[in-house]
């Protein structure tokens, strides 16, 4: 175990794995996933580990996705770019928008790289990357084969996509495609954005608000080590959602299509003063109480015991059980989260 995965995990936690491999083209990273399996070791791709928490050493091959290349294409009514798995997701969000291709910039400044992108269907600012992905091309690691899902297939949801199911594990991201529409709409239905007006806005202006809200709200991991919002928005049903909105009128809640409501985990976790909340050198963050930071040294006991303590504190006030968006990684491969918490 003689390679640190800080580097390689934006909580910054100091567990070891016993490889590190980086891949720059499928070659690479087709040769790295046979070397480990054929010695028995458990393999995980990652991109920029902005979404993960790596709870002990891993005891195999952590192969970085570093395939890199944006092309371009023009139809009548849209720009579909191909982009290689490895590119880094705002670096891809500035090319767009340099290019005149506007589309991306509600997303900017999300960490990561544009291959996790659908894995979770990443989401801000009242856009989530299902109204941009046309497809995503994968790779079945046990036999080579390609396979171009289209967005329909990808069945996005909420945090969520084919890739966290079926698709988990036995396939790799090598390249996601995207169509940005020469229509461009402005989304302005969050924070900031409400204030601009929808007839002079530009995708510049979005994009520099959207960077202004999320580096005043949000803790840098450069800084302070952390995941993001470290659990989802929970979504209850319609009869529990009622009983707390007596309670707590002021709740925010948003009634979601299918009759469910979701709530805003960050306002659940305020209520219950949890804000600078520390737990070891884990903390919940003094400004986002829906992000749990890496305030000194923590270790991933640290997180998951301050993690613990918010589900349970939010439990028993709201009796609201908090799910983490973030995927904890044990010795072999993912584990289930909300039992580590529970
Ligand atoms: C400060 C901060 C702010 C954030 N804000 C947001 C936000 O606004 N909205 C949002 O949705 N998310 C947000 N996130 C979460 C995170 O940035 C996204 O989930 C991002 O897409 C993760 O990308 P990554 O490359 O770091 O993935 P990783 O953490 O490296 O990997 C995530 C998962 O995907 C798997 N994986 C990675 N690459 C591949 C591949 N090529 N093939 C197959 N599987 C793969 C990994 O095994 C792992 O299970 C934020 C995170 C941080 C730190």
């Amino acid at each position: 175990m003689n390679h640190s995965l800080k580097p390689w995990n934006t909580f910054g936690i100091d567990h070891h794995a016993k490889h590190i491999i980086c891949a720059e083209n499928e070659r690479q990273l087709l040769s790295a996933w046979q070397h480990a399996t054929a010695e028995g070791l458990p393999v995980l791709i990652l991109g920029e580990g902005s979404n993960v928490l790596f709870l002990e050493d891993y005891a195999g091959t952590v192969i970085v996705n570093r395939i890199k290349g944006i092309e371009v294409t023009e139809s009548a009514d849209a720009w579909h770019l191909h982009v290689g798995a490895g590119e880094n997701w705002h670096q891809l969000v500035c090319y767009t928008l340099d290019n005149n291709m506007p589309g991306l910039e509600n997303l900017a400044l999300i960490p990561g790289c544009a291959g996790s992108s659908p894995i979770q269907n990443i989401g801000a600012y009242g856009v989530e990357l299902q109204q941009v992905c046309e497809f995503v091309d994968c790779v079945e690691l046990a036999t080579g084969k390609h396979l171009r899902l289209s967005a329909s297939e990808c069945r996005f949801g909420y945090r969520d996509s084919i890739f966290k199911h079926e698709y988990q594990d036995k396939f790799a991201i090598l390249a996601v495609g995207f169509r940005l529409t020469k229509a461009w709409k402005p989304v302005l239905t969050y924070g900031d954005l409400t204030r601009l007006d929808p007839q002079t806005v530009t995708p510049r202006d979005v994009f520099d608000s959207v960077c202004h809200m999320r580096m005043t709200k949000l803790p840098d991991p450069k800084v302070n080590g952390n995941a993001g919002s470290f659990f989802k928005n929970p979504v209850v049903n319609r009869e529990h959602a009622d009983a707390l909105l007596a309670l707590f009128p002021n709740a925010p809640h948003y009634p979601q299509r299918n009759g469910t409501v979701k709530l805003a985990a960050g306002w659940l976790i305020d209520q219950c003063q949890l804000k600078g909340y520390s737990h070891g050198g884990a903390a919940v963050h003094q400004q986002q109480a829906l992000v749990l930071i890496n305030q000194s040294n923590a270790t991933s006991d640290d997180v998951v015991g301050l993690a613990h303590h918010v589900r349970a504190q939010v439990g028993k006030k709201f009796n609201v059980w908090l799910e983490p968006e973030v995927r904890f990684m044990g010795p072999t491969g993912e584990v289930n989260a909300v039992e580590v918490i529970a």
